[in-house]
């Protein structure tokens, strides 16, 4: 367990359990980041943090200490993230089952070249895309790996 932030992009600012992407819900806490929170839950994200930072906020985290990033830091992670996350509407429920099944199916690249297409321009249909993309490769590498081995 020593390596616990191994492969894993962002901590929980509630109760410091790590995930793969900030704007997630939190596995540990149930807790899913919104508005102003998306800038805090931001920051604590491989995004703006180092390795050795996020492992270290994560342990102030688990210890009880909650965060209150000062004003520069969130004008930071809003410069970052843009006023876009919350203009940008995100693809809607019936394109995002279409981009799953065509990811499951077919291939995960549709999804990784829909993400990289929208990443500086719609961050939440970037997100979305990410978020369909990363666990249909690793199911997809999962699969031909038992291929194989079966
Ligand atoms: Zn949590």
């Amino acid at each position: 367990m020593q390596n616990q932030l191994a492969g894993t992009e962002a901590v929980c600012f509630r109760c410091g359990a790590t995930r793969a992407l900030y704007g997630e819900v939190c596995a540990g806490c149930g807790f899913q980041p919104r508005d102003e929170g998306l800038l805090v839950a931001w920051l604590f994200s491989s995004d703006y943090l180092d390795g050795e930072q996020l492992k270290e906020a994560q342990q102030r985290i688990e210890t009880g200490e909650q965060p209150s990033p000062g004003v520069q830091s969130l004008q930071v992670a809003r410069r970052a993230l843009g006023a876009t996350l919350q203009t940008d509407p995100g693809l809607p429920l019936a394109q995002l089952l279409g981009l799953l099944v065509l990811s499951l199916l077919l291939t995960p690249l549709v999804s990784w070249v829909l993400w990289w297409h929208a990443r500086l321009s719609q961050p939440r249909v970037a997100f979305q895309a990410f978020a369909i993309a990363l666990p249909t490769s690793l199911l997809g590498l999962v699969v031909g790996l038992l291929l194989k081995l079966g």
